[in-house]
This record gives C-alpha cells, structure tokens and sequence, in this order.
C-alpha cells in the first residue's frame, strides 16, 4: 500500500490543521485541560462548529451532507483531530443511526432525523442491550405491542428495560431494539425504533462506572407510547438494521490516530526524570521493549483500518473486518492506559472518584491516568465484547 501523501493531500492536512486551531473552543480546550467533566453544550458546541463547515458527516453521501473525502482525506481528518486532541464527535447519530436511516429509512425518515443528527442539534442514544441480553443480544425482551389509538392513528405499547446505555441522561431520541413478535425466531421478531425519550413513562437511572463517572444508565420503558411511522425497515426485520449499525459502531472504536497520539503522550511522559540520577522510565529497556511492541501493534493495525477505510470509499461497508479493528483497536487503547499508569507511579493513585479525576498531586501528565484506566476497562466489552468478535472472526473470516 502506497502511504505517501499527493501534494493535494498535504494542503489538505494544513486546511485540517488551521480549521482545529482558529475554531476548537478555548472552553473545551481548558476543560480537557483540568480534566473536568464536559457538559451536554460542550459536546454539541464542536459538532456544530463542524456542521457550520459541513465537516461533521464525512462518511455520509455527499447529498445528504458527505464531504466527499478520499479515504486517505478521512485518515488524515481523524489524525488532525487526534493532534490537537479534540474531543469526538459521538457516534451514536452521526456513525451508528445515520447509516441505517440512509440505508433502511424512508424518504420521510430521512427528512425529519439526518439534518438533526448532522447539525448536531439531537442527542441519540442506544437501547440495545438489556439485563439479559448483552452478548446474546437477539434474546431481548423489551416488547412492542401495536394498537390503534384514539385518535385512529397506529402506536407500539413498549414495556421493557434498557442497560449500559451511554450518555442516555442527556439524550432528546434513541433507537431501541424490541420484540415485537414474541413467537417468532429470536432474530426475526424484532424491530428497530426511533423513541423520543421525552415520551411519558420513560425513566433513565445513573449507573456509576468503576473511576466514578455518569457514563452509562439503565432505562426503563413503561407503556411508552411510539408512533409506526418511527419504525425503521419493516416490522420484526429490525435484525438487518441492528446487525448494519453494529459493523459501523466496531468499526468506529478502533481509534487508531487517537492512540497514535497517546504513544506520543506515553513517550513524552516517560522521557521524565524519575530520579536525580537523570534516568528515565523509557530507558529502562523492559518498559521501552513494551512501548516497542505497542507501536509495532498499532502500526499493523493502521494499516488494517487503512484497508478497511479504502473498502468503504469504494461503496463496501463494514463487513466482519470490523471486529479485527475492534480487537485489536481497543487492547491497544488498553496496553496504552496500563503503561501511561505504570509511568505515572505512585502519582496514578491519588484519585477522586467522584470528580473522574485525580486530585491535582504530582506531574500534570499523571493527573487522569488511573481514571483513564478504570474507565477504559469498557472498551473490551462494549460494542460486542472482544471473545464476541473472535467468535464473529471464526465464523465469518476464517470459516470455522
Ligand atoms: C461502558 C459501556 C457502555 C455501553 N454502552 C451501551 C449503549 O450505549 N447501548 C447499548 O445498547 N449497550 C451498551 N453497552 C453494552 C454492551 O454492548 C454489552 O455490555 C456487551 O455486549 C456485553 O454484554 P453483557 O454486558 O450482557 O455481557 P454478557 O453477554 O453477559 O457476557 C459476559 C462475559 O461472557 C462472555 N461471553 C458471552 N457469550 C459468549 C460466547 N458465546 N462466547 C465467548 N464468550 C462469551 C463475554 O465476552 C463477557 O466476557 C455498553 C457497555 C459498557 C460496558
């Protein structure tokens, strides 16, 4: 694979470059600096600033608000962001439901949902998995029964519960999986809805993560009451969207540049005097073969989502490939966090739960790094768990 870059492609990453410095907000950029929580605002406020410049839907066909990016445009965009440490968009609109509304939607459902999800103006959420169905999530029991109601008009009755589902407190609409045959085959008896969660009867409840963060919450659903025209694709085939959106939300937790720009970090932190001896952590030959082997890993696995991002320019999406970059993708994101707390020593443990950050002692570069690992333990278990995705690779690539 040829990598280096064509003359257009250079301007490109300097356009990229000066956009993120003469826009990025100084409030987040401080925020991120102290390690505070970010708000709702925050998060949608560099969305928009994106959308302003029709940059926050690169992967999007270009009449509905793509940019129209060569692959290798994409690659350098997300690097130029991991750079400059910006924080992401999130995925649940913009990567997950976007696709199967332009994909599965009809042209109504197009018109009212993608321009909210582009401008980043509605917070979606994800109620896939459920007390009982994680893994195995085609065993879900939320159920979605159909009535007419008074006013003539057609509703599901949607009774059931919701977990892990991330950011949800602030969300305005999500998109549920329910069971909407309760006879059928587990996998054809369910549908795909759009739930706005102001709807009566809905309860989100805070689940506390392991470093002390609100990131996830349970939801519960009682009678909520959801029009039929905000079911996507055909009744009891929400299977076909459900499996659709998940290839794009794997392939999505990669986050190479991103841990691109952490082995810089680690590098840097590191290269810090540990002792009046002058020597350093990364001179320590057991620890530098360890960083080593890390950055010999995400090379390979660079390349990989390379292949898979010039895949997708040429029209194929995610296919089972999308669990090779989440394996590998999110155990170097881990390695990264096991060895950025073992360079912060005894500065990676004084740690205030609540807060999600460390109490301000020692280095700045060790502030955050045991809430970064406790935190990090999900991505080898979210998006389908990593021994999920083997199974997936055994079956789909290797033919087993
Ligand atoms: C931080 C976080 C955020 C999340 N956000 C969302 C969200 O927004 N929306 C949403 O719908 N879900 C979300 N999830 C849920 C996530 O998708 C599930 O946790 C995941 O699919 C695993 O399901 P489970 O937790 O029920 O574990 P289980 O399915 O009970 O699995 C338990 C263990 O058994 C292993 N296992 C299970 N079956 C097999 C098998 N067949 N072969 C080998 N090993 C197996 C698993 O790998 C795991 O180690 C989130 C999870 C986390 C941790």
């Amino acid at each position: 694979m040829n990598l280096d870059f064509a003359p257009e492609d250079n301007a490109f990453r300097l356009e990229a470059r000066a956009f993120i410095a003469q826009n990025y907000p100084k409030i987040l950029r401080d925020k991120q600096d102290k390690g505070e929580a970010l708000t709702k605002e925050d998060y949608l406020s560099w969305h928009r600033i994106l959308a302003a410049k029709g940059w926050s839907t690169p992967s999007w066909p270009v009449e509905l608000g793509g940019t129209g990016w060569t692959a290798t445009q994409k690659y350098i965009w997300s690097e130029e962001q991991a750079r400059a440490d910006t924080i992401t968009i999130l995925p649940f609109g913009v990567s997950m439901l976007a696709p199967v509304l332009y994909t599965f939607g009809t042209d109504e459902q197009k018109a009212k949902f993608l321009p909210g999800i582009r401008d980043g103006l509605v917070w979606w959420c994800q109620g896939y998995s459920e007390p009982g169905a994680g893994s195995d999530l085609a065993s879900l029991k939320t159920r979605a029964e159909r009535v007419t109601g008074d006013d003539g008009k057609e509703y599901y009755i949607v009774n059931g519960q919701k977990t892990w589902t991330t950011l949800g407190q602030h969300a305005d609409w999500g998109f549920f999986l329910v069971r909407t045959d309760q006879t059928a085959k587990p996998q054809s008896g369910i549908s795909f809805l759009l739930i706005d969660m102001k709807s009566p009867g809905i309860e989100v409840r805070r689940i506390t993560t392991l470093e002390g963060g609100h990131e996830v919450n349970d939801v519960f659903l009682d009678n909520v009451k959801v029009p039929v025209e905000n079911r996507i694709f055909h009744e009891n085939q929400g299977w076909t969207c459900a499996k659709a959106l998940l290839a794009h939300e794997r392939s999505g937790i990669a986050g190479v540049a991103r841990s691109k720009r952490g082995l810089e970090r680690l590098r840097q932190m590191a290269s810090t005097e540990m002792s009046d001896q002058g020597a350093t952590l990364l001179s320590d030959a057991f620890f530098k073969r360890k960083v080593t082997e890390l950055e010999i890993d995400l090379t390979a696995l660079e390349f990989t989502e390379l292949r898979t991002l010039a895949g997708e320019s040429s029209g194929k999406g995610p296919g089972p490939e999308s669990s090779i970059l989440k394996i590998k993708g999110t155990e170097i994101q881990q390695r990264l966090q096991d060895l950025a707390l073992e360079a912060a020593g005894h500065y990676g443990a004084p740690f205030l739960g609540e807060a999600g950050h460390n109490s301000g002692v020692g280095p700045l570069h060790s502030l955050d790094t045991a809430g970064d690992y406790f935190n990090g333990r999900k991505t080898s278990i979210y998006g389908g768990s990593n021994e999920i995705q083997r199974n997936i690779i055994a079956k789909m690539v290797l033919g087993l």
